[in-house]
């Protein structure tokens, strides 16, 4: 590790951010004459896309997310160091790490290369006063408050004699038409459906309402219509109403208010909420940004050049959800917020580094798309992949396939599948565990964290 002062004999890269682009830029430059100190304020790596799996019960904590000291243990010049980043002086070249597990205040340190993968989180769109309310699924403590929300709601329901409020515990509101919405809203019908049918007494838990809001005119804008709809209908079959066309105007912990394009509003009574729309680029941009001049968008993603490198410091590259790309001639290179965009960055950035250590110039990053995919349920998923459209079994058999393939570790993708299969044959899910105190659903909202189990 190259704290500040002291002499490095090797060129020293730092990369911030363990998640995909981060992880697979220091998997990249693990074999070059390189030391690289990889900085991340967790201790593992979360593999996100199947969060929403630990929010629903279907899979455990420790089975989507890798210790990265783990993954590096064999790579002697990798350094993983716990903390959170908190500056950066770009001049100096030195990077501010401000909040570390001994306490003892900020530290810096060196680098000749740096590489900045911070990620994203979600935006209430200026309403923050929402969060606490409408947890969502981009953490792994926030998957676990969710499912703590949505086991418990169906307990308070249990023992509610009043049908009106007993309801409201029953009515479960998905904010956001996107792949993890629509996973979201698919996992509490089959909850609700499938899973918990036999496990009560006083309620019929396929009474359910499921409420999927979102703004726009169909589910899962970046597929083509015809899977929207295709899913639509999958959903529908699960008990999931989506609303589109729908605006989300208040949430106060007993209701959600909506409105919908022709101006109509209505308060709709449900006391679980789960936030999965829009988001923001890590902060960690706008710390680039204030060093380096380069452009903040709407989203706070900063504004990076054609070999992902920061205005006037080749050696600053930034990737993953927290940059914009633009093309030599200035223009935006319009790339979806999804994995395979960050790995691939994380990649081309150690690639970029070998070349310019070799004296090389590194060309312009370019995206190879591999496709789209989104599950709904048990045997219900679309999938775009090149053009050729694919829904129901065969989506839902490579969408399988595709998250064990990309899923970290040899252990946790056996326990991944056989956890899969397990609950294909007795419908069940293993971690339905209610962590915390049940009774206090207001606990553990955003700003707090839940106990991780
Ligand atoms: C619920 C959900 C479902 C998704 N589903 C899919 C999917 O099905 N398919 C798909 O392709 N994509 C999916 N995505 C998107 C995908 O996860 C992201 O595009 C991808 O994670 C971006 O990679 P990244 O490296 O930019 O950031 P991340 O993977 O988010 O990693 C950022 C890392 O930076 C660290 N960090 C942040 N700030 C600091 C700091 N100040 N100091 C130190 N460390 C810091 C974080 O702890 C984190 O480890 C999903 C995202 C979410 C939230």
């Amino acid at each position: 590790m190259a704290a500040s002062g002291t002499v490095a004999a090797r060129h020293r890269v730092i990369v911030v951010g363990g998640g995909f682009g981060g992880l697979l830029a220091v998997r990249a430059l693990r074999r070059a004459p390189v030391d690289i100190t990889l900085i991340d304020r967790r201790n593992f790596h979360l593999f996100e896309p199947l969060v929403y799996q630990v929010a629903t019960g279907a899979l455990a904590s420790g089975e989507i997310a890798s210790p990265l000291r783990g993954i590096f243990k064999r790579d002697r010049n990798v350094h993983v160091l716990l903390g959170e980043v908190t500056g950066f002086d770009l001049a100096g070249r030195r990077v501010t790490v401000g909040s570390m597990p001994d306490d003892e205040g900020a530290r810096d340190f060196e680098y000749d290369s740096l590489v900045v993968a911070g990620g994203s989180s979600y935006s209430y769109f200026g309403h923050d006063e929402w969060r606490p309310f409408a947890p969502d699924v981009k953490t792994l403590e926030g998957a676990l408050y969710v499912r703590r929300r949505i086991l418990a709601a169906f307990e308070a329901a249990e023992y509610e004699p009043d049908a009106e409020r007993r309801a409201a515990w029953l009515t479960f509101v998905v904010v956001g038409g996107g792949p993890t919405g629509v996973e979201m809203a698919g996992q509490i019908g089959e909850i609700a459906r499938d899973t918990l049918r036999r496990d009560f007494r006083s309620i019929d838990t396929r009474s359910t309402r499921i409420l999927l809001v979102e703004l726009g005119d169909r589910i899962l804008q970046d597929f083509p219509p015809r899977l929207s709809e295709r899913a639509a209908r999958s959903l529908e079959q699960l008990g999931v109403t989506p609303l589109t066309g729908h605006r989300v105007v208040g949430i106060d912990g007993h209701s959600v208010s909506v409105t919908a394009g022709t101006g109509e509003s209505e308060v709709v009574p449900a006391r679980t909420v789960i936030w999965a729309a829009g988001v923001v680029a890590s902060e960690l941009a706008r710390f680039l940004a204030a060093e380096s001049g380069a452009e903040l968008d709407r989203a706070g993603r900063i504004s990076v050049g054609p070999d992902l490198t920061l205005p006037g410091h080749p050696e600053v590259m930034a990737l993953g959800d927290m940059v914009r790309v633009h093309d030599a001639n200035g223009n935006v290179v319009p790339l979806p917020g999804l994995a395979p965009v960050a790995m691939q960055q994380g990649r081309f950035a150690a690639r970029a580094i070998r070349d310019r250590l070799r004296g090389r110039v590194p060309g312009p990053f370019r995206y190879r798309d591999k496709g789209n995919l989104a599950t709904i349920g048990r045997r219900r998923a679309v999938a775009d992949i090149k053009g050729l459209h694919l829904s129901g079994l065969l989506a839902w058999l490579t969408w399988l396939f595709v998250h064990l393939f990309y899923l970290n570790g040899l252990q946790n993708r056996l326990f991944v599948f056989m956890r899969w299969t397990f609950s294909f044959v007795t419908h069940g899910r293993g971690a339905r565990l209610i962590t915390g105190t049940p009774g206090r659903p207001e606990h553990g909202s955003a700003g707090q964290t839940p106990r991780v189990d």
